[in-house]
This record gives structure tokens, sequence and C-alpha cells, in this order.
């Protein structure tokens, strides 16, 4: 077969592909907009999500440049101050990952999997605009090679690329200096990206309150989960579609919908979900919770309830003053599992605070995504000693599985409250 004939087969099977795509994420909308509990409200996140997340409907969208993010340690308060609109990349579709699956390792996260399949489908896609920028902080080893990946996919991108050296210990005083210098160098970056020279001190605190504000509207948003009013479905719904939008418009239509989540459901027990990302439209995980009569009133998912750092505290109100508070935030206060010294991240699952609130941890992990599978591990133990049910439910991007897993919850549930 000639190049002409491969590049024929290739746009064939991208297209088809497409199609699938378009089908898959309409029969999860379908699904979501005729849940009884669907309200008005809540259609602006879903169509959000259902339109989907090539850079030119993100851009069109917030009216900024888009940059695509690879983990959450980047201040999204710096993207904002130079006019950016930082989308974190996570992959949700199953059929996406058959564009990227022959080049790629049989058993590596099928998340990123299936987003470098859906980058095929953005740049075949509708008007061709691409990423300004990709910025990766080196969380795990997948994000690590994101980029070696794209070219061994085919994946014709080449925007400017900038890593962040994420210090993979967070409490040595070395390792927080490494990291503010890091936070000057993507500075830098983003300055020599959009030609400006130089950011007002008032213009990054302002951008800063922004995401406070934001930030206090979604931890309205969190409260009502915790205390069992807002069901795990449209949680993640919102908070998924956090990226696609300017902040400012995705916190007012936040607000709007607090007033919705009122009324408890009465199934039970309540559960913590911890362990790797669920994104649209991939939310069998969510549903099968559902069916199994589990209440998910907490999680420390990066794609639900870690979307988002919490509130910036800064003292010092100085260019440098602000910086080292943002990067204090984003670096110690993440609870990415990639983190060595990692004891928040389990003690924030079962701190005394959150005892009272649920019954056992669901742990979900995504086949090949093993900072989450080894942390299972220790969490494992440690939450038996305490007392708490434990149940790891091990997925891949498939639905072929979602009979076994709905089982397994069934008998988890029986458990907890037997
Ligand atoms: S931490 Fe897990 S889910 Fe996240 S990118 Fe790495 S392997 Fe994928």
């Amino acid at each position: 077969m000639n190049i002409g004939q491969q590049e024929n087969r290739q746009g064939r099977l991208i297209k088809k592909i497409f199609d699938r795509f378009t089908d898959e994420a309409a029969q999860e909308v379908n699904l979501l907009k005729s849940r009884p509990d669907f309200r008005p409200e809540l259609e602006y996140f879903v169509d959000l999500l259902a339109a989907g997340r090539d850079p030119a409907t993100i851009a069109n969208r917030t009216g900024r440049k888009v940059v695509a993010l690879m983990c959450l340690q980047a201040p999204l308060e710096l993207f904002h101050v130079y006019g950016l609109q930082p989308f974190k990349i996570f992959g949700g579709t199953m059929v996406a990952q058959r564009l990227s699956a022959p080049q790629l390792p049989a058993i590596m996260c099928p998340m990123l999997r299936s987003a470098l399949g859906e980058l095929h489908l953005d740049l075949a896609g509708r008007n061709g605009e691409k990423f300004l920028a990709w910025v990766a902080p080196t969380t795990c080893d997948w994000v690590v090679k994101i980029k070696d990946m794209m070219e061994v996919c085919g994946v014709k991108e080449d925007p400017p690329f900038h890593r962040l050296e994420l210090p993979h210990l967070k409490d040595r005083d070395e390792s927080q200096e490494r990291w503010l210098e890091e936070i000057y160098l993507l500075k830098t970056f983003l300055s020599e990206l959009t030609g400006i020279k130089k950011i007002k001190r008032q213009d990054l605190a302002n951008s800063m309150r922004l995401y406070q504000k934001t930030w206090h509207v979604f931890s309205r948003l969190i409260d009502l989960k915790r205390q069992g009013f807002a069901p795990l479905v449209w949680f993640m719904v919102i908070t998924n579609s956090f990226f696609f939008d300017d902040v400012e418009k995705w916190s007012a239509a936040v607000e709007k919908a607090l007033p919705l989540f009122t009324e408890r459901p009465k199934n039970g027990p309540n559960v913590f979900l911890a362990g790797s990302p669920i994104f649209f439209p991939n939310l069998k995980m969510l549903h099968l919770l559902e069916e199994a009569g589990l209440n998910v009133v907490m999680d420390d998912l990066c794609s639900s309830e870690r979307i988002f750092p919490g509130a910036v505290f800064c003292d010092d109100l100085s260019e440098h003053g602000l910086l080292k508070a943002l990067a204090q935030r984003y670096h110690q206060g993440c609870l990415c599992p990639t983190f060595s010294d990692n004891d928040r991240r389990i003690n924030n699952i079962i701190a005394p605070a959150h005892k009272d609130l649920y019954q056992g941890v669901v742990f979900h992990v995504l086949k090949g995504c093993h900072p989450f599978d080894l942390e299972s591990l220790t969490l494992e133990s440690r939450l038996k000693d305490l007392g708490f049910k434990f149940i790891k439910l091990e997925t891949d991007y498939t639905s072929e599985d979602s009979q076994t897993l709905l089982t397994r919850l069934e008998a988890y549930r029986s458990s907890l409250v037997n």
C-alpha cells in the first residue's frame, strides 16, 4: 500500500471513529437528560460536555487561546492573567482509543490512550484550530512520556511544549524552592507565548481573587455532596465541565444550580470514592455505583473534587509573594498519588472529621494506572485496621465488565448494611 492509500485508509477510519465517538457522547447525554432529577439548570454543564473538547470550540466559547494542560499542578491563575484558557486533557471516550491503541503499550493508562485518540479527531475535525501550547507537569510516567506518545501515534501537532519538573517530595524546603523556580519558568514561557512582557501585580491578584471566589461557590457544592444532597453523577458532570468555559461563567452556573440539591436520595449507605479519574462520556462507574445503591458523599478524583485547588492564602502581596503562594498551594496542597511523601493523601481519606460521613471506601483503578494501583495497597491495610470496609474495582475503557462490577458493588453494599 502506498502512502496515499495509507492516508486515505486512515482518513476513512478517523471518519468512522468520529461518527461512533459522536454517538457515544450523544448516548450519555440522552441518559443524563432523561434522568428524573435532570433540571434545566444542569443543561449548561451537559451541553458544554456534549459540544466536545476540540480547541476551536473552547476558544470560540471563551474568547481565549487554549493551552492544553496535562496535570493540575500548574497554577490556573497564571494562564488566566495571560489571557489564556487552560484546558486539562482528560480522555473519556471508549471508541477513540482505537485510533491510538495499535501504536501504544497494551497495558497503559486508558484515559490517556483515549485522549491521544481524541487528538486525531480534533485535528480531523471541525476547523483545525490547535492548542496554542502544551504544558505538562511531570507527574506519572505516562504523563512524562506524553510528547513521545503523541509522536508515536502520529498526532501531527507541533506547538510549543513546556514541562514543569515536579518535585515528588513535598515536605522538603529544597523541593518547595525548586517548584517556585518552575513556576517562574512557566511564567516566562507564558510571557513568550503571548508576547506579554510584563503582567501587572494587580492583574495577577485579580485572577487569584476570581479563582478564590469560584472556590467558595464550588465548596458550597462540595458541602451539599457531603450532606448527601448532590448526587455524584451531577457533581461530576459539573466538575468535568470546569475547563470547558470561562471560569466566571462556570461559577455563575454552579451558583444557579446549588438550590436544586435539596433532597437526599433514599438509598444508602454512604461511601468515599477514591482513585483514578472518571471523565465524560465514560461515566459507567458512576451509574453502577448508583444502581448498586451506594451514595458517594466524598471523593478525591482529579476530575471531580480535586479539579482545582482550594483558596490560596497570601500575606505578602508583592508579585513574588503572590507567585510563592500559588506555588505552595498547587504543590503542597495537591493530593496526587504520584508524590512520594504522600501520607497527607491517605490521611485526608481517613481524617477523623470525615469518619462519620461514610462507611466504606470504593477504590477505582484504571488498568495501567500504576500510581493509584500501588496506593490502594497501603490504603487498604490502613482502612481495614480502622474498621472501614474497602473495595477495589479495576476496570478499563470498556462496557463489557459492567455486570461483574455491579455484582461486586451490590455484594459490597450488603456487607456495609449487614
Ligand atoms: S495518574 Fe493514572 S489516570 Fe492519571 S494520567 Fe497517570 S496513569 Fe493516567
